[in-house]
C-alpha cells in the first residue's frame, strides 16, 4: 500500500563551512524526528564524510547519503546517492576535482563528527569552492553511480543553474528542481513554468537546527528507500511527488 511520507532532501551538518557547528548528525536526526520528517538527506558542500555517522544512529528517520557539488559554473547540484559506497565513489572525484587550497585558519571549522557528537577530525582544504566539473558532467557523473541529480535552489539569485547558465538547457539531464523556502507554490508557477518538464521538490537547505523541515516534500511511495523514492521522482508504478507550496 502506497503511504505519504516527508521528507527534507537538503540539510548541511558541521562539515559544512557556513554551517553552525551544533548541526551534528545526532541533533539533526532529533529534530528530524521533532518536526515528523520520515526521510532527510545530508548534503554538504563537496563533502560526505558526516553522513556514516549519521548511518549509525539508530531513528525512525531513513537517511539518504547525499552531497550539495558546486560546478565549475558555481551552479549547486545536489546528488542523493542509493548507498554511502557510490557516495564516497562522488566524493573522490570531487576532492581530486577541487582546489586545493588548504588553509589553517578558515573563519569557520569544517568538522568530521562521530555518533555521539565528538570531534574525528577536520577537513582542511576549503569545501565552498567550485570544483572544475561542468553541470552538465556532474549529472552524468551522479546518474553514473546509481544516483539522483537535483538542481539546488533554482529560485534562489545565487549559486543556481539558473543564475549561473541563464537557463536550463533541454538536454540537462536532472531528475527534479528544487525549489527553497523563499518561494510559495503559485510563485513557482509564473516563474518556472518553463520548467514544468522536471519535477519539483521542497527542500529547507537547513543551515541552523531550526530550519530543519521549514520547508518539505512528500512522497506517495511504499516505504521510505531511495529506490521508492527514485520511482516518485519518474511517476511511475503510482509513485507520487506531491509539493506543498
Ligand atoms: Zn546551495
Ligand atoms: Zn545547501
Amino acid at each position: 500500500m502506497l503511504k505519504k511520507y516527508k521528507a527534507d532532501f537538503h540539510i548541511h551538518t558541521c562539515l559544512s563551512p557556513c554551517a553552525e557547528l551544533d548541526m551534528t548528525p545526532r541533533r539533526i536526526i532529533g529534530r528530524a524526528m521533532e518536526r515528523s520528517l520520515d526521510i532527510i538527506a545530508i548534503t554538504d558542500h563537496n563533502a560526505a564524510e558526516n553522513v556514516f555517522a549519521a548511518n549509525r544512529i539508530e531513528s525512525s528517520v531513513t537517511i539518504i547519503p547525499g552531497m550539495e557539488i558546486t560546478t565549475s559554473e558555481e551552479a549547486h547540484v545536489i546528488a542523493l546517492m542509493p548507498d554511502i559506497d557510490s557516495l564516497m565513489e562522488l566524493r573522490s572525484i570531487v576532492k581530486e576535482s577541487m582546489p586545493a587550497i588548504i588553509t589553517e585558519k578558515l573563519a569557520f571549522e569544517q568538522v568530521i563528527v562521530n555518533e555521539n557528537d565528538e570531534v574525528e577530525g577536520f577537513i582542511k582544504e576549503l569545501l565552498i569552492n567550485a570544483t572544475s566539473l561542468e553541470a552538465e558532467r556532474v549529472v552524468k557523473i551522479i546518474h553514473q553511480y546509481g544516483g539522483i541529480a537535483i538542481a539546488a535552489h533554482v529560485d534562489r539569485d545565487v549559486y543556481s543553474i539558473l543564475t549561473q547558465l541563464g537557463f536550463i538547457p533541454d538536454d540537462m539531464d536532472f531528475d527534479a528542481l528544487e525549489i527553497s523556502f523563499r518561494t510559495s507554490h503559485d510563485e513557482a508557477e509564473t516563474i518556472l513554468q518553463p520548467y514544468r518538464r522536471y519535477p519539483w521538490i521542497k527542500s529547507s537547505d537547513a543551515h541552523h537546527l531550526v530550519d530543519i523541515g521549514r520547508c518539505y516534500t512528500e512522497f506517495l511511495i511504499k516505504e521510505p528507500t531511495f529506490e521508492e523514492i527514485m520511482l516518485a521522482l519518474q511517476g511511475k508504478e503510482g509513485r507520487e511527488v506531491i509539493w506543498h507550496g
